[in-house]
């Protein structure tokens, strides 16, 4: 079987039992491995529908440029997309991104702005402003927004929803995924909801995120924000493609809890991923604890994306003992 191109490599991602994280729960855990997509992360899915829904609706052209502010994982995502069907890409990120990824990115072949961290959303130099700055400046040009573009959790709800869904024989109890945009955690919770309502939503969120008293209030508090090193989860705003009808708990992890863990999934599982993907699953294992759930419960954990992008922080000692996250 020959793939027209890459793009039809996207999807249908394994799940692998989680065996000695769990450190003796009786629940099965089931990680979704989504860096085994060809941009190394679950963020090719939502890359791909957001450029088929544009070019749908007429709203990019031939030759056109794809602007987006990207924390890399969607840059890599709409790089693919765009190298296969013939668009350039602009990405704005911020500075506490990985140098890894904004190499990534400049690799295939997209302009990179790198923005300052921690100014407000709507300060003119945040990568928000600065993505919708070049593409009102830049003719056929088109900002797929990730964050309010409700192709994004429309994404998840048509494939990461049904593959979690036949996976696990429609069997599946928990569904966990963390919360940045809020597009995976949205589209296939309304997905595996439809299926069987019983099955229990649950977000996670980093320590100085907006989203857990978001949950637990309905309230936007902007006095919860706080710095935080974890990549891809946690906000300073609340996306449209954010549903808090469709989560049933929220779980709040800390950098070093998350980095821990994200450790530990590489060594002792041989799971090579991301510091979100450690969050999500440090997360589940303790809304599992307090639950008590059993050995009839079947949990399914996206994990997010590749180590790889964190070679220099999260597996590179001196940076963790820098940050105080190492216990010796
Ligand atoms: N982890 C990583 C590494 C990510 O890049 C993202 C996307 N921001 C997420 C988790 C969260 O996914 P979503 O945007 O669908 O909520």
């Amino acid at each position: 079987m020959i793939h027209n191109s890459i793009i039809d490599a996207i999807g249908n991602t394994p799940l692998v039992r989680l065996n000695k994280v769990t450190d003796g729960q009786p629940l099965t855990v089931a990680a979704k491995v989504e860096y085994l997509n060809p941009g190394q992360s679950i963020k090719d899915r939502i890359a791909l529908k957001m450029i088929d829904d544009a070019e749908e609706k007429g709203l990019i052209k031939p030759g056109g440029t794809i602007i987006e502010g990207t924390s890399g994982n969607t840059g890599m995502g709409l790089a693919l997309v765009a190298a296969v069907r013939g668009y350039k890409c602009i990405f704005t990120t911020t500075d506490k991104q990985s140098k890894e990824k904004v190499d990534l990115l400049r690799a295939l072949g997209a302009r990179v702005e790198v923005c300052p961290t921690n100014v407000e959303p709507d300060d003119p130099r945040s990568y928000y402003s600065v993505a919708q700055r070049l593409s009102e400046e830049i003719p056929n040009s088109y900002y797929p927004n990730q964050y309010d573009n409700l192709s994004n959790r429309e994404a998840h709800y048509e494939t990461t929803g049904p593959e979690i869904w036949e996976q696990t024989e429609g069997k599946v109890t928990h569904y966990v995924a963390g919360m940045g945009t809020g597009g995976t955690i949205t589209g296939a919770a309304k997905y595996l909801k439809e299926q069987n309502p019983d099955v229990k939503v649950i977000g996670i969120d980093s320590v100085g995120s907006v989203y857990k008293k978001y949950f637990e209030t309905g309230e936007f508090d902007k006095g919860e924000v706080k710095p935080y090193l974890t990549e891809g989860i946690g906000e300073d705003i609340i996306p449209k493609n954010v549903d808090r009808d469709l989560l049933d708990a929220v779980v709040q992890v800390g950098d070093k809890d998350a980095f821990q863990m994200t450790r530990r999934l590489a060594k002792e599982e041989g799971l090579f991923i991301g510091g979100s993907c450690g969050a999500a699953v440090y997360g589940a294992l303790q809304y599992a604890r307090e639950n008590n759930l059993g050995e009839n419960d079947l949990m399914v954990v996206i994990l997010p994306d590749s180590g790889t992008r964190y070679t220099s922080k999260i597996y590179n000692d001196d940076w963790m003992r820098e940050h105080g996250f190492l216990d010796e």
